[in-house]
C-alpha cells in the first residue's frame, strides 16, 4: 500500500490516522459485532457517536450555548436554499458579497426568495480578492448578510469578519471551518459541507443561534426547517450516521493535536511556506492578492500554461496528486487543508524547485 499527498479541493484528503481507526473499528465497533454504516441512528451506540461528535465540535470551536449544532444532509448546496427558507423570517430582502464561485451560486439559490442585493462584488478584478473592510455598507432591512469567508475555487480568503450590527451574519464555512478558532458569537449562522475539512461527504454542518430559529417560508420541507431538526436532535430522518462517525473521529484527531489555536499554527505556517515559494520565483505566480490569499486553496500559474501538462504527469509521478486548477482559474490549486500534512506541503515545494531547475 501507498498513499499519495492528495491536494484534491473537496472530497479531500483524511488524516491517516482517522482512516486507520476507522478501519479497526470497520467489522466490530467497540463489541458490537457491527459497522457503524449497520447500526440503527436511534440504538445506544450510534446516539453515543452522535452525542459524543457534537460534543467534540462544540468544545473545539468553543460553540456558545445558546447555539445549535445541527448535523443534516444536501450539501452546503441545499443550505444555499436553507438559508433564507430559515432567515428571512417575514423580511424580503437579505444582502449578499460576491468574492467568487460559491458566492455566486448562494445568490442564485437565494434568489428564488428573496429580493438579493449585493453589497459588494470584487468580480471586477476577477475575483481575486476580498472587499475592503471599510467599503462594506448593509441594508437597514435586510433579514441576513451572507458571505463566503474562503472561496474555494479562487482561493481568496476574509482575514476579518464582516462587521454587520444588528444583522445576522450567515458564513459558508465549508473550506474553512475549523482551520482556525473562530468567534462563533458573531456569527448568526454557520454552514459547511463536510468534505473539505470535516470528514467524508455527505454530512453537512450548520451552527444557528436559537433566536433565529422557528419562522421557516411556507413550503419548507421539515427536514430542511432548522427548529424541526433541532428539535429532534438532527434525527427527524436517517441522518448520514456514517459520515457523522467519521467526523467524529477527525474531531477527536484535532484534540489529540491540541485543538484549533495548534491547528491555526499549523496551517498558517504551511500556507506561508507555499506563498513565499511562489512569489520567491519567476516562475510560478499566484492570482491572488497578498491580503486575500486563503489558507486553506492556494491556486497558481506556471510562466508558461505549455507547461501545465508536464508538471501535472511530473507531480504525478512525485506522488502528489490532484494539483490541476479549477477550470475556470486554471493552472494549478494546493488544498492544504487541516489533514495534509506539512511534510506533503514539503514535498510540493521541493517539486516545484525541481520543475523550475528543469524547465525555467
Ligand atoms: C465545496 C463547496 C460548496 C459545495 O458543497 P456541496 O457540499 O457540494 O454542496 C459550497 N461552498 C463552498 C465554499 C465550497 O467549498
Amino acid at each position: 500500500m501507498s498513499r499519495v499527498f492528495n491536494f484534491s479541493a473537496g472530497p479531500a484528503t483524511l488524516p491517516e490516522a482517522v482512516l486507520q481507526r476507522a478501519r479497526d473499528e470497520m467489522l466490530d465497533w467497540r463489541g458490537t459485532g457491527m459497522s457503524v454504516m449497520e447500526m440503527s441512528h436511534r440504538g445506544k451506540a450510534f446516539m453515543s457517536i452522535a452525542v459524543q461528535a457534537e460534543a467534540d465540535f462544540r468544545e473545539l470551536l468553543a460553540v456558545p450555548d445558546n447555539y445549535r449544532v445541527l448535523f443534516l444532509q444536501g450539501g452546503a448546496s441545499l443550505q444555499f436554499a436553507g438559508v433564507p427558507m430559515n432567515l428571512l423570517r417575514g423580511k424580503p430582502t437579505a444582502d449578499y458579497i460576491n468574492t467568487g464561485a460559491w458566492s455566486k451560486k448562494a445568490i442564485a439559490q437565494a434568489k428564488k426568495y428573496c429580493d438579493v442585493n449585493v453589497v459588494a462584488s470584487t468580480e471586477d478584478s476577477g475575483f481575486t480578492r476580498v472587499p475592503a473592510a471599510d467599503s462594506l455598507a448593509f441594508s437597514d432591512d435586510a433579514a441576513y448578510v451572507h458571505y463566503t469567508p474562503n472561496e474555494t475555487i479562487g482561493g481568496v480568503e476574509f482575514q476579518y469578519v464582516p462587521d454587520t450590527g444588528d444583522i445576522p451574519l450567515v458564513a459558508d464555512m465549508s473550506s474553512t471551518i475549523l482551520s482556525r478558532p473562530i468567534d462563533i458569537a458573531k456569527f448568526g449562522v454557520i454552514y459547511a459541507g463536510a468534505q473539505k475539512n470535516i470528514g467524508p461527504a455527505g454530512l453537512t454542518i450548520v451552527i444557528v443561534r436559537d433566536d433565529l430559529i422557528g419562522e421557516v417560508l411556507p413550503g419548507t420541507p421539515d427536514v430542511m426547517n432548522y427548529k424541526s431538526q433541532a428539535d429532534a436532535d438532527s434525527m427527524l430522518n436517517t441522518p448520514p450516521t456514517y459520515s457523522w462517525y467519521l467526523a467524529g473521529l477527525v474531531f477527536q484527531w484535532l484534540k489529540h493535536l491540541g485543538g484549533l489555536n495548534s491547528m491555526a499554527e499549523i496551517n498558517q505556517r504551511k500556507a506561508a511556506k507555499l506563498y513565499a515559494a511562489i512569489d520567491g520565483s519567476d516562475f510560478y505566480s499566484s492570482p491572488v492578492a497578498a491580503d486575500s490569499r486563503s489558507w486553506m486553496n492556494v491556486p497558481f500559474t506556471l510562466a508558461d500554461p505549455a507547461l501545465d501538462k508536464p508538471f501535472l504527469e511530473g507531480a504525478e509521478a512525485a506522488g502528489l496528486a490532484t494539483l490541476k486548477g479549477h477550470r475556470s482559474v486554471g493552472g494549478m490549486r494546493a488544498s492544504i487543508y487541516n489533514a495534509m500534512p506539512e511534510e506533503g506541503v514539503d514535498a510540493l515545494i521541493a517539486y516545484m524547485k525541481e520543475f523550475e531547475q528543469q524547465h525555467g
